[in-house]
């Protein structure tokens, strides 16, 4: 009934710009190639599909709360113990239950410049106020955080690697910033990306977490695993952060084919030629990229930032639209700070050549 008016909302709920996901459809083009999410173009492993399927016959039975299997799946993998970690429905989710588990009114929430914006969705939501700090280089900026440390600070993200720039910062740099932060400040490492890096001076943070108190790292199911459709996250904690986060969780908050799939994570030869697969082309794009003109922004993960020329008709939003009518779907990132960039995600070889013949073709070097 438009006539009456629904209760108000807690303060700062309606300031929040509700998350927009990438775009799936090309009007009018049959054959479309998703790239705008960052997903894997090689599908999930064999054998998490059968394990998914196998669930179909339990689904009047409610899955197992505390998602054990898939623990111990994760546990065994990266050597960690079970009790550490807490998985989520997506990371997203794990992301929303530290703010509210550690961030209230009055609290402040550090977020960087071009940072994933479900980290401030889930400050505001959970009463607290984002503060956003400059990046450097499309980059982390470490001295920029601390700087913006107050007595006020509850909670800090960085995503490293981080989107949608696909640059990370070392690990040395990552304990910087650790050690010159407050005990009671938590600091989160969203590693979505984490199993695509090939670079000596990168770590995830399992070793941050395993040797402190107030260190997080978040991973998910739903990049290289290829089970975004699931929602499977998880994250490495220290035990009290565990157990605090464990209460506001809701019951079952993962999915028995979830948990079923997810914990085909031991399949490792699966993993590796999807690294395989992204290293080759993400430096066959950024390479062929650049040879037409576009400057792209150094990534270590399987996406790259394309930033188009700053005068003429050659924007962004005009690349857009030229390449979904193609049937190629990239991210516009203009949400994240990047007015005249697009995303691309490496797909298959058919997607990215696709892209980089139609982009040779939208910059005239054809
Ligand atoms: N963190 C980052 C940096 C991401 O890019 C994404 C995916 N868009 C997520 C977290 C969330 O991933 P999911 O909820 O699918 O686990």
């Amino acid at each position: 009934n438009l006539a009456l008016k629904s209760p108000e909302p807690r303060p700062g709920i309606l300031d929040i710009a509700a998350y927009v996901p990438g775009r799936e459809r090309a009007p009018g083009v049959a054959k479309v190639h998703k790239l705008s999410s960052n997903e894997t173009p090689l599908g999930a492993s064999p054998r998490a599909i059968e394990a998914f399927q196998r669930t179909a016959f339990n689904l009047e039975r409610y899955p197992d709360g505390q998602a054990r299997v898939l623990k111990e799946a994760i546990a065994a993998v990266h050597g960690l113990n079970p009790a550490n970690i807490l998985c989520g429905n997506g990371s997203d989710e794990l992301l929303g239950l530290l703010c509210h588990t550690y961030l209230g009114p009055g609290d402040e929430g550090i977020v960087t410049e071009h940072g994933f914006l479900v980290y401030k969705i889930q400050i505001t939501a959970a009463g607290g106020t984002p503060v956003t700090v400059r990046e450097a280089d499309a980059r982390v900026d470490v001295d920029a955080i601390l700087a913006a440390v107050t007595e006020r600070t509850k909670i800090v993200f960085i995503a490293n690697p981080a989107n949608p720039t696909g640059t990370y910062i070392p690990v040395d740099e990552v304990r910087r910033l650790h050690a010159r932060l407050s005990a009671g400040v938590l600091l989160v490492l969203d590693a979505a990306y984490a199993e695509y890096v090939r670079r000596n001076d990168y770590e995830a943070g399992i070793e941050l977490v395993s040797s402190n108190c107030n260190v997080v790292m978040t991973r998910t199911f739903s990049k290289i695993h290829g089970l975004a459709g699931l929602r499977i996250g998880w994250m490495y904690a220290p035990r009290q952060v565990v157990e605090a986060v464990d209460r506001v969780r809701g019951p079952f908050n993962l999915n028995a084919p979830a948990i079923a799939a997810g914990a085909a994570i031991r399949d490792q030869a699966f993993l590796a030629a999807a690294v395989e697969h992204n290293l080759v082309w993400l430096a066959r794009v950024s390479e062929a990229l650049t040879a037409i003109g576009l400057r792209i922004t150094p990534s270590v993960t399987n996406f790259v930032l394309i930033h188009f020329p700053e005068t003429g008709a050659k924007s962004a939003e005009e690349a857009d639209a030229f390449l979904t009518g193609r049937g190629f779907i990239l991210r516009a990132v203009s949400a994240y700070g990047f007015p005249n960039a697009l995303r691309m995600t490496i797909g298959s070889q058919e997607a990215n050549e696709g892209v980089i013949a139609a982009l040779t073709e939208f910059m005239g070097r054809k």
